[in-house]
Formats: structure tokens, sequence, C-alpha cells
């Protein structure tokens, strides 16, 4: 099992979406990560057979997505952004649709509906309509489809973005309970999601692919440049914009500065432990000058 990217690129026209990016990918989930723009959605829809690159391969166990077509599609699940529904179809007739248009016997069709409805937990409301439904059972529902023929490559695009919590939480345990025999590539802008989950990551800016890292080594390459300073009232704007604040975060009953800078930005400044976030505001910080 693996996917191989030779030195793809995509444009349109003269705008580079994409370009020069090498990646193999084996089994495990990939965090994919950058901001709007980046070429994420560029890059997945190519792995999904959707567009064709401008230049370069997409090599499965060798061969060339496109020349395989409907065989790599048979083994390709693939969660959208912004699925649309019908909304009259029940929660069951959708899957069992969905199933038929994968190629499903009706009756095999019923019975993977079945187990489907129950992994992602909306078998009590089988029978529901859709358009009733809340944005994460609508989620869960998405997840479900992609899970029809078992793939062995899952992509993901921006699952949990618009759930609640407690959803993203039940979403990001059923994709990690998926994770241990395919490639899963999870595209997201909500970065939490994905850092107790995923076992590497690949950042993307401005169609490159600037790091693919496991998890843990990324976030240790952050020690040293990330701060906590905790907030007084009287910070002026001036210092707020000098210190380059990333984000603003609470513990022990107290708010703190979360600071990323190579030099320790003042003398009560304390070095917690660095996390994806931070990773992130480095790499991507927009304020100064995107980042690294
Ligand atoms: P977002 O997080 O906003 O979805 P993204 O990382 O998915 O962004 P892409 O949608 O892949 O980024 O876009 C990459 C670049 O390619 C952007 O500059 C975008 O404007 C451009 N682009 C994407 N699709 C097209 C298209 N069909 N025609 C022209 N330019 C496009």
């Amino acid at each position: 099992m693996k996917l191989e990217l030779k030195n793809l690129s995509k444009f349109y026209g003269k705008v580079r979406a994409l370009e020069g990016v090498d990646l193999t990918l084996d089994k495990g989930i990939y965090a994919l990560l950058g901001p709007n723009g980046a070429g994420k959605t560029t890059l997945i829809s190519m792995i999904a057979t959707l567009i064709r690159p401008t230049a370069g391969k997409l090599l499965w166990d060798g061969r060339d997505i496109f020349e395989m077509g409907e065989e790599y599609r048979s083994f390709l699940g693939y969660m959208p952004q912004n699925i649309s529904y019908y909304k009259e179809f029940s929660a069951e007739m959708f899957l069992q649709y969905m199933c038929e248009m994968k190629g499903l016997k009706p009756r095999e069709g019923r019975g993977r509906t079945t187990e489907l409805l129950k992994l992602v937990a909306l078998e009590d409301v089988a029978k529901r309509k859709v358009g009733s439904f809340s944005g994460g059972m609508k989620q869960r529902l998405g997840i479900a489809q992609a899970l029809i023929n078992d793939p062995k490559l899952l992509i993901l695009d921006e699952p949990t973005a618009g759930l609640d919590p407690k959803e993203r939480i039940r979403f990001r345990n059923i994709i990690h309970s998926l994770g241990e025999d395919r490639i899963i590539i999870y595209c997201t802008h909500i970065v939490p999601d994905v850092e107790h989950i995923a076992g590497r990551v690949l950042l993307l800016r401005r169609g490159k692919l600037i790091k693919n890292n496991e998890m843990g080594e990324l976030i240790s390459q952050m020690q040293g440049l990330v701060w906590e300073l905790p907030l007084k009232e009287q910070v002026s704007e001036e210092r707020m914009e000098e210190l380059a604040i990333s984000n603003i975060t609470q513990h022990g009953g107290k708010l703190y500065m979360r600071i990323i800078s190579e030099e320790q930005p003042d003398e009560e400044a304390l070095a917690p432990e660095p996390c994806l976030e931070d990773v992130y505001m480095y790499f991507f910080n927009e304020s100064q000058g995107e980042g690294k």
C-alpha cells in the first residue's frame, strides 16, 4: 500500500496552485495543513482523480492512478467539504443509494448500511430525514458514505468544520479507530483536531510542500521558540504588536499570551510545552510575512 506523488504540479493558467510536490504515503494518518490558497484542495482533488496534474505523476504501488481509473477508485474513499444531501432521504436510504452507486447488490448494500450506521453511531436515527440532522450528524453520515468500500485510501477535506467540541471529539475517535490499516489524508484548519491522531504532518505553503515530518518530531522542533507571558491588563497595543502574540491561553485560572519568538520576549516569559498550533503559527503567521 503506497501512494507516490512525483514532482507534482498544477497550474491554472498562470496561477500556481501546486508545484514540484514529491511525497510518499504509506499506512497511517497524515494531517494536511496550510492557510487558504495553499493548494490543499488542489492536491486532494488530484489524489481523488477529480483533476489532472499539469506535470508530474501519481502512482499507487507503482502504477499511474489515472491509468488505473475505476480499479483505483474502487478502494478510494473521499469525504468532500460540503456534501449535499437529498433532504427527503433518511440516513438509511442515503447510504443504501450510495452503496448501489458503488456497485453493491441491494442485499449487500443493506448489510453494509447497517454496519456503517452503527460505526458512526447513527443507528438510532437511521429512519430520520437527513434534512433534520445537525451538522455533526451530517458529517458522520459523510464519513459513513466514504467508508462504503472499506477504502485503503481515505481523504477527508475539512471534516469537522462547523461541529461543536463534543461532535469533534466523537468524529476524531472514529477517524482514529480507522487509521490502522489504511492511508488517511486529513485536511483541516482546525489544528488541534489532528494533533493526537495524525502520525505525520504535511505543511503546504503557496503550492509547495514545506514540511513532511513525524508529528512529535515537528512539534519538538518548536522547543525554545514558544513562550507564555501572564496577560496583564496594562499591556499597550504597541507592546502586543511587538510581542507577535499567537494566541491567548488559560490555565490555573490565569490568562497567558502565547508568543512565538527565537528569543525570550520578556524576563517573566516561561517556556511551555509546544503544540501543533505553535508549529502552524510559526510557519504561517501572516503578520510576520507568512512566518518561516
Ligand atoms: P482553502 O483552504 O481556501 O480551501 P486551498 O489550500 O485548498 O485553500 P486551493 O483551493 O487548492 O487552496 O487553491 C490553490 C490556488 O489555486 C489558489 O491560489 C486558488 O486561487 C487557485 N485555484 C484553485 N482552483 C482554481 C481554478 N479552478 N481556477 C483558477 N485558480 C484556481
